[in-house]
């Protein structure tokens, strides 16, 4: 024997559980055993991984440990020499249940798989011993276990605490819980196969714990199964025909449930015990029943009516005592009456029942839920939050969690990860979000090369830069070029290119602008130097969106009683002031406190990008499950979190999203994405999330509808010959335009307050239903601003040359102007109105029946002729010009 082999010869015959081998057998395993170093700090292996082999600890020490989905890691044991690692994937043929790490420099021989199911064919005895070590080492970690001396007992209660369950509790005490816990009670009295039946998100796993525990099996095991998640066997390709896919998941079932013979598959060369084995005498709680295969449902009903089964490739008939708890959140009568479910499975489930109320019924129970996660994810993340706003709580109260009590955890998880003070306030409570991919969306991050521009550290640098050197042109040029309108370009370049790219931009780019803002920018890097960093107060927040409307009708009502579109310094001195007002705020709040709460523009930003055909979003399941961190939100090292003070997961509505980038930086899991969509398709879809919006901010939201319309009717009024009348009866030049556009706009708010009510018949706030009437809108207010800011691009926008020829006196220029003719520029105008006018249809149809809970007998002609009269307006108003 060499020396290697004489160590090893010597260690193995050193530890308890080879000691006893014979010594021939004892090189055979010497000979096979490879010798491993790990280094502090190295990984052996990890949970999830396949398991090949097995390890005893020569010298130094590991640490054993799970995480959790959540990432929270669990220190199983320490072990030490003479230990033995990794027989239990081994044993079972499942994945690695724990990893292991070297917690200082140790060595450790390998036993390859093959050479370890050698070892135990030869050497019976050898499967008792690592029974015994498999139960010793969870008594060490501390799980609750019952000595045994079969393996199905030790691997049965070994499995039953995979998964760490917390104490099983419905909290609340309104009536429903009341109820439901004396269900329970009876159910858990009477050993009969259970049916578990309730909305997504309702705890039925909980109350499955609960009936066990209070059965007389209490003491046995436990082992919940989620029949959607059963992994197979090998994993499945894409290629895969359905029916391919569908015979592996019908094995990988059948073998996890019922178990397999060795051999049979090639694949899976060891026998494997299925979950009615190892919960012999226990209870089995089998989740989301619907989704097994058809032949393991009828499978399933043979075993509840005889008490017996076959492992698969097996000719023994094994008989298990098992209390069979089943999940569903379909409804199983209606899916065995279409053929989706086995009729004698339900039957022999369906004997006794427990139905899970949604927690929209038992909203007294809300308070304190609320108050048990957020204890609960005080100690996860070590926060002190003390509880919710009562503005935040009325949130909640007034939402109606279609989630359930799932959907709330979720939400104060989140709330509690984000918040940094003491209650949470609305602002960290994101309620109403439902995934929104799939279904009428394309991922454009399906290309790489767009991901990878989002990606990049020079992104949106790059184009702020391109901006801001603009942004000082026009600057310069108005405060120190020609005051004559007809020989400064800076007009041309602010009124009518900017803005109607701008106006432009929210159909095909959401808000993409203010990603590259240049009155962004410039304030975001004074401020990086300077920055006193408050919070933004709770009035700004709660009430900013009407400074945004105060400050866009202040702009309307500045830019038409200065004739600012005719006046250079005028129009230098309006981005001054806005560039200032941003500066400011930037210097006393954190992030872009302007930008999200009161800048005008902004506000007509977010009611425009509600429009667009893109959307930024997070993977809402990617969110909600597997991150902890919310690193889109609280930023990282590297890239500060959301600038608008949102975050990927929280985004329903374009209305806040700047498409900055900083979440896609930030976000491991790679959950954003930025998808393709048809046009205003989420003020359709929005109901839900403007029902969880506080009163002030969906208000706000709605009322920019009738001052963006007013604004629109007033800038166009002043082209007809009454406007002088009106000017000369009211004898001054900056009182009319204010007069126009406050009467414009009471009015378009009185006939969207009363077709609301007329359309909208159903008991509630007449000022409610004026805000869902005027959402619909949206798309046809847009396609007016949209109509009247192209009349300028095309028929202004092509005297930039000309004008330049006249700025620096080169007379050459003047014969480059082009300029569109007004009757193609008002054949365009009726074109958008008509498509605004289509999609408002669509939209306002959707909006208003999701309001009235999905009845579609609503007065339609109202929103027709609503539609209707304000697009001929429209097109009266753009006939002036043609
Ligand atoms: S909100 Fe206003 S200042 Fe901020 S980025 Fe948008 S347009 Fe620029
Ligand atoms: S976007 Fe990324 S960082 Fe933000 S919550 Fe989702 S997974 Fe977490
Ligand atoms: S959600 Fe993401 S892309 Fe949108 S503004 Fe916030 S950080 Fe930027």
């Amino acid at each position: 024997m060499n020396n290697s082999l004489h160590t090893k010869f010597n260690f193995l015959l050193s530890t308890p559980i080879f000691s006893s081998l014979p010594s021939e057998e004892l090189k055979k395993i010497a000979l096979v055993a490879e010798e491993q170093a790990l280094a502090a700090g190295e990984t052996l292996f990890k949970q999830g991984d396949v398991g090949n082999s097995l390890y005893i600890i020569m010298s130094g020490q590991v640490k054993v440990f799970r995480t959790s989905d959540d990432g929270i890691e669990t220190v199983l044991a320490h072990q030490g020499p003479g230990c033995s690692i990794g027989e239990m994937a081994l044993l079972t043929g499942d994945l690695r249940s724990a990893s292991v790490q070297a917690t200082e420099d140790s060595t450790m021989i390998a036993i390859g798989k093959q050479d370890f199911e050698r070892l135990l064919a030869d050497n019976p005895y050898l499967a008792q011993v690592f029974i015994k070590i498999i139960a010793e080492y969870v008594r060490k970690a501390d799980l609750r276990i019952e000595q045994g001396t079969s393996q199905e007992l030790a691997l049965r209660e070994f499995l039953s605490q995979q998964r760490q369950r917390p104490e099983a509790k419905l909290i609340g005490k309104s009536r429903n819980i009341v109820a439901l816990n004396r269900v329970i009670e009876e159910v858990a009295a009477v050993d009969n196969p259970t049916l578990i039946v309730g909305e997504v998100g309702t705890e039925h796993s909980m109350v499955a714990q609960l009936i066990h525990e209070k059965s007389h099996r209490k003491e046995q095991a436990l082992l919940i199964v989620d029949c959607a998640t059963i992994p197979t066997l090998i994993p499945s390709s894409q290629s895969q025909e359905s029916e391919e896919k569908s015979f592996l998941m019908e094995i990988s079932q059948d073998s996890a449930i019922f178990g397999h013979e060795s051999s049979v598959f090639s694949f899976a060369k060891s026998r494997r015990i299925g979950y009615l084995e190892v919960a012999h005498s226990g209870t089995l709680v089998l989740e989301n029943v619907d989704k097994l295969q058809r032949s393991l449902q009828a499978k399933l009903a043979a075993y509840l009516r005889d008490g017996n089964f076959y492992r698969w490739g097996g000719s023994d008939m094994i008989r298990a005592d098992v209390r069979m708890l089943a999940t569903s959140s379909i409804d199983l009568a209606q899916a065995v009456e279409q053929g989706r479910f086995d009729k004698d499975l339900y039957e022999q489930l369906s004997g006794q029942s427990v139905s899970i109320p949604p927690l929209r019924g038992r909203k007294k129970d809300l308070s304190a839920l609320v108050g048990h996660f957020i204890l609960k994810y005080n100690q996860e993340s070590q926060k002190e939050v003390k509880g919710v706003t009562p503005e935040a709580m009325n949130l909640i109260m007034s939402y109606d969690w279609p989630g359930n009590v799932e959907e709330l955890e979720s939400v104060i998880r989140r709330g509690v990860h984000i918040s940094e003070d003491e209650m949470l306030t609305p602002q960290e409570i994101f309620i109403g979000l439902q995934p929104l991919e799939g279904e009428k969306r394309f991922n454009l991050f399906r290309f790489e090369r767009f991901q990878q521009i989002f990606e990049s550290q020079l992104f949106p640098r790059l184009l702020q830069i391109g901006t801001v050197v603009f942004f000082g042109l026009v600057l310069l040029l108005g405060l120190l070029g020609p005051q004559n309108p007809t020989s400064n370009i800076a007009l041309i370049l602010t009124w009518a290119i900017w803005w109607p790219v701008l106006v432009l931009s929210f159909l095909f780019a959401a808000r993409f602008w203010c990603g590259i803002c240049p009155i962004a920018a410039i304030a975001e890097w004074i401020n990086h130097l300077c920055n006193l960093g408050f919070k933004a107060p709770s009035f700004l927040r709660k009430y900013g969106i009407y400074f945004n409307l105060a400050g866009f009708a202040l702009i309307i009502w500045e830019e038409q009683a200065t004739e600012m579109n005719a006046q250079p310094r005028a129009t230098s001195f309006l981005l001054l002031g806005i560039l200032t007002a941003a500066i400011v705020t930037g210097l006393l709040f954190e992030r872009r406190a302007w930008c999200r709460y009161l800048c005008p523009l902004g506000g007509m930003a977010s009611t425009f990008a509600t429009t667009s055909i893109i959307e930024f979003r997070g993977n809402l399941d990617v969110c909600n499950n597997e991150c902890s961190t919310h690193a889109c939100f609280v930023g990282t090292d590297t890239v500060k979190g959301c600038p608008m003070y949102q975050g990927a997961f929280s985004l329903q509505s374009n209305e806040y999203c700047i498409l900055c980038g900083n979440c896609i930086k930030n976000c491991e899991k790679q959950s954003p994405r930025i998808n393709l969509r048809p046009p205003a398709i989420e003020l359709a879809a929005k109901t839900e999330q403007l029902r969880a919006k506080a009163f002030s901010s969906r208000l706000g939201l709605a009322l920019f509808v009738p001052l963006l319309i007013g604004s629109l009717f007033a800038r166009e009024f002043k082209e007809m010959a009454i406007y002088e009348r009106i000017e000369q009866i009211l004898d001054t030049d900056a009182l009319t335009p204010l007069v126009t556009l406050v009467v414009f706009s009471l009015m378009m708010f009185g006939v969207l307050w009363a077709g609301g009510i007329a359309a909208i018949r159903r008991p509630g706030q007449s000022i409610d239903r004026f805000c869902w009437l005027a959402l619909a809108f949206i798309p046809l207010t847009f396609a007016g601003e949209l109509a009247h800011q192209l009349a300028r691009l095309l028929l202004w926008a092509g005297q930039l040359i000309p004008t330049l020829g006249r700025q620096i006196d080169f007379d050459h220029l003047q014969r480059f102007g082009i300029q569109a003719t007004p009757a193609m520029v008002y054949l365009l105008q009726i074109m958008i109105i008509l498509f605004g006018a289509i999609i408002t249809l669509i939209v306002g149809k959707q909006t208003i029946a999701n309001y009235i809970n999905g009845q579609r007998t609503f007065p339609l002609w109202v929103l027709r002729m609503l539609v209707l009269v304000l697009s001929i307006t429209y097109l009266i108003l753009f006939s002036q010009g043609a």
